[in-house]
């Protein structure tokens, strides 16, 4: 039954796309730069040969906003495909190359704090040698 139910999700989950980000041409020296949605950290971007690129893509999945997690992992349980595990931090994180888009683990988070991916939400960070961030750009243009 439960292989069945599983079956159904995956014929009725929308297939994840991609969308692209861009954004004005970095100057300043950090160790990395970062995607961030709403407090939640998207993907990390590494400097090619020392320059960073300026633009990436995302994958427009499922994330969980850790300001509104409560830790009650919930969500952890109803994933059909395990795409969720809790942090050091003792937060839900979605892993996107996991994430099949049903939206279950959404529609059963009692503090409403999963939401999908949308470029609207991005906002590109540097990350020092220290680990700290610092905000660089907003509104990003989706490509
Ligand atoms: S269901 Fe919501 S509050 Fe509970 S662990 Fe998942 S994201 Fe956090
Ligand atoms: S939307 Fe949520 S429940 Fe569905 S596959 Fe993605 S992480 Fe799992």
């Amino acid at each position: 039954m439960k292989g069945t139910i599983v079956i159904l999700v995956f014929a009725l989950a929308a297939v994840a796309e991609v969308f692209g980000l861009s954004w004005n041409p970095i100057d300043v020296d950090f160790a990395s730069l970062e995607i961030q949605a709403k407090g939640a950290s998207i993907k990390t971007i590494e400097a090619e040969e020392g320059l960073f690129p300026d633009s990436t893509e995302v994958i427009e999945s499922y994330y969980v906003i850790p300001e509104g997690c409560i830790s009650c992992q919930i969500c952890v349980g109803q994933c059909p495909v395990g795409a969720i595990t809790m942090s050091d931090d003792n937060f839900a994180v979605i892993d996107p190359e996991l994430c099949i888009n049903c939206g279950i683990c959404a529609s059963g988070c009692p503090t409403s704090t999963i939401e999908l991916l949308k470029a609207e939400d991005c906002a590109l960070y540097g990350v020092d040698a220290d680990g700290n961030t610092e905000l660089i750009q907003e509104d990003l243009e989706e490509d």
